[in-house]
């Protein structure tokens, strides 16, 4: 397995499009197959068919992880490439389902590869001429971080007070003993 470092974020630059779809793009400009390693589609896979809420957000998967992706010049060797389908310069031109799945799929990653959610970029951070994928990735990353720490701090608290209601328990049964002060 090639060494993986980074998370980098792309968008569609099309308002529709599955992996099929890109990976014929990507043949067509002379490339093997498809450059990105996932794609997270919108709900429309091409051009003709109506909005299908049942593959809006599903992940789908490209060039084999363990292959260098082409997606990011300089920065492919020990990078993942996801894709997100769609066309803006705005995170609201994704849908809510395409967030949710963007942040399970770099969760899992980060857990795999041992890494962070400061490795997870946006295409525009690694060249000035392109948008892609049309909002602040590094922002966003740093929003999902605060919500695990969040949940995780959260789960530690009850946790907390599940041992204390324990040991609370414990107490209380000490002070009145089975078979005790009735008798008295
Ligand atoms: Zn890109």
């Amino acid at each position: 397995m090639r060494p993986i470092q980074s998370i980098i974020i792309h968008q569609s630059d099309s308002t529709f499009g599955n992996v099929d779809l890109i990976d014929q793009w990507h043949r067509d400009r002379g490339w093997d197959e498809i450059g990105y390693h996932n794609v997270i589609l919108n709900g429309k896979e091409d051009g003709l068919s109506p909005y299908d809420p049942t593959v809006d957000g599903t992940i789908e998967y490209g060039r084999a992880i363990s292959k260098m992706g082409a997606h990011c010049r300089g920065s492919n060797r020990t990078s993942i490439g996801i894709c997100l389908i769609g066309k803006g310069n705005s995170i609201n031109v994704f849908t809510p389902a395409q967030l949710q799945s963007l942040k399970a799929l770099c969760s899992s990653l980060i857990n795999q590869f041992g890494l962070s959610w400061l490795d997870v970029h946006g295409h525009n951070e690694f060249t000035s001429q392109k948008t892609c994928p049309g909002f602040d990735v590094k922002q966003w990353a740093l929003e999902q971080q605060d919500k695990e720490n969040n949940s995780v701090s959260a789960s530690e608290a009850f946790k907390e007070m599940d041992e204390a209601w324990e040991e609370f328990k414990l107490t209380i049964k000490g002070m009145f003993p089975e078979g005790g002060s009735d008798e008295v």
